[in-house]
């Protein structure tokens, strides 16, 4: 049996407290869309493990790339030396990303490749000759990551900027985009971002957020004309614009990238989570050949980064063999099904007290509730009625596998129904 109490007692896990951790479940295997627990039960997974795991666990194709890989090399610096691995994934990402998006940087997790494209906006305006543009516009309720400058542009209130006070750069925050997905065009909803832009445009260098769906900051969908707008705004203010797509890309809005829903290109992308299919942690930051030239063409003449484990073979490996898989069937319809069944499967949510709202986008179904979850308690439930489902705040949310079948979705949805029914009854 595993150590539980060591694990209390000496492992952090991701935002908990290490005096009243709340409860873990030992977990020994995975696989499809089945987590095996330590006892022999077995979860139907609701999470894909935070949008990475796309194709499920333990992929035959997947486990064959890595240990093809593992058996040439698991790892070469990337300084001064480069690889098959790093040049296909390279070529895969800029021939699926929209032109003029061809200049990719490899780095280790999404909150790395956040760092990495404000360093590209901020040296992009040193090379130009404005060294004063190197402020940061988002909007409310984002998430970008956990590092420095990432939080930065989190929402102020979830991110807890206050607790950084002093530290964390200030950026400039305009309201969350309020037009919603299916909604029709409003203006004004991007009239608190316009004024802003107009206000600082001489001393801003980019516009980052998530396009289309703000995951962890609010799971929230908005219009795609929002983008289209914003698009033009950059362009005639003078400021970059950078989509961060960590969550939303490889497919998981229904398109291949959340930007192909509003057909609009930003300056500069950040990927991650799905991309290598949830099995090892890989980012990339893909900027325009104008960006990178830019960069390049002013002091010092290069960009300053270069993490140890940059291009990971193993991890560009399992990328390049996840794009592959996603290429040979038609994500596309499995996708569109799983948006269906969620819709259908999480209505009955509507008509529990509590419930707030029940919205559904591509593969992503988020039941909002007006008081937050009793995580504890509410966790609990959840896996004694077989599936893995992991609420935060107000949001139950699910975002499966691809590759999970319609009984499997099935049960996940009847699971939240059932759950939330019992503890709002
Ligand atoms: C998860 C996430 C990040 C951070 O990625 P890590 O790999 O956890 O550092 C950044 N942006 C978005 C939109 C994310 O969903």
């Amino acid at each position: 049996m595993m150590d539980l109490d060591f694990d209390r007692q000496h492992l952090w896990h991701p935002y908990t407290s290490m005096q009243y951790p709340l409860p873990v479940w030992p977990v020994v295997g995975a696989s499809g869309v089945m987590i095996e627990l330590e006892d022999g039960r077995r979860l139907v997974d609701g999470m894909s493990s935070w949008w990475a795991a796309i194709h499920g666990y333990n992929h035959p194709v997947l486990n064959r790339a890595f240990s093809e890989q593992i058996g040439r090399m698991s790892h070469v610096m990337f300084g001064g030396l480069t690889h098959q691995p790093a040049i296909e994934l390279g070529h895969l990402l800029v021939e699926m990303l929209p032109a003029p998006l061809d200049r990719v940087f490899f780095c280790d997790s999404g909150s790395v490749s956040v760092e990495v494209a404000v360093k590209m906006a901020l040296q992009y305006w040193h090379s130009a000759g404005r060294p004063e543009k190197r402020r940061l516009l988002t909007v409310r309720s984002g998430y970008h990551g956990d590092t420095f400058m990432a939080m930065s542009v989190c929402d102020p209130v979830n991110g807890m900027h206050s607790l950084f006070s002093g530290t964390i750069p200030e950026q400039l925050f305009a309201e969350a985009p309020s037009c919603g997905f299916h909604e029709e065009w409003r203006e004004e909803s991007i009239g608190g971002m316009r004024e802003l832009l107009e206000a600082h445009a001489g001393s801003l260098a980019a516009v980052i957020l998530e396009p289309l769906v703000q995951g962890a900051g609010g799971m929230r969908f908005y219009s795609p004309h929002y983008l289209r707008r914003l698009r033009e705004l950059c362009t005639a203010h003078d400021v970059l614009l950078v989509f961060d797509e960590i969550a939303t890309g490889f497919g998981r809005t229904g398109k291949m990238f959340a930007l192909e829903h509003a057909g609009v290109v930003p300056d500069i992308i950040c990927l991650g989570k799905a991309l290598t299919g949830g099995y090892l942690t890989l980012a990339a930051t893909v900027a325009s050949g104008q960006v990178a030239e830019t960069i390049s063409s002013g002091e010092p003449g290069l960009f300053m980064h270069g993490p140890t484990f940059m291009a990971n073979p193993l991890a560009c490996s399992v990328a390049v063999a996840s794009i592959a898989l996603l290429h040979s069937y038609d994500w596309q319809s499995a996708v569109l099904g799983i948006e269906q069944q969620l819709k259908e499967g999480l209505a009955p949510c509507r008509g529990v007290a509590g419930v707030r709202e029940v919205r559904v986008l591509g593969a992503i179904g988020v039941v909002e509730l007006d008081q937050p979850v009793d995580m504890a308690r509410i966790q609990k439930r959840f896996v004694e009625m077989g599936v893995w489902v992991r609420p935060f705040g107000r949001l139950v949310y699910l975002m499966p596998p691809f590759i999970i079948s319609t009984q499997e979705l099935c049960f996940l949805t009847e699971a939240v129904c059932a759950v939330l029914m019992k503890e709002y009854e």
